[in-house]
């Protein structure tokens, strides 16, 4: 239940981001609270679309920058300016 709610929060940030960038930020930051409430994890592929550090969520090429290094991506938050590093699969 507490996934599916998180699932289709994540999804309406990414339907609304083009109109209402802080809208979606707010979908976001709802859909880590519900996470922490049931202890539910995030599903990955979403985790790697909100900033660790100030919760934003994050488009390639709008509000957050992608970096290919040899082993791993390096994604900076154009909110907070900050940086996260993920594995490169
Ligand atoms: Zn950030």
């Amino acid at each position: 239940m507490a996934k599916q709610r998180i699932e289709r929060l994540f999804m309406l940030a990414e339907q609304t981001f083009s109109e209402h960038p802080e809208r979606s930020n707010r979908y976001v930051q709802l859909a880590r609270r519900i996470g922490m409430r049931h202890n539910v994890r995030i599903p990955r592929e979403f985790k790697r679309r909100m900033c660790k550090h100030c919760y934003s969520y994050l488009v390639p090429g709008t509000s957050a920058r992608v970096r290919l290094r040899k082993r791993y991506v390096t994604v900076t938050c154009l909110t907070c300016n900050k940086q996260m590093r993920y594995p490169y699969p």
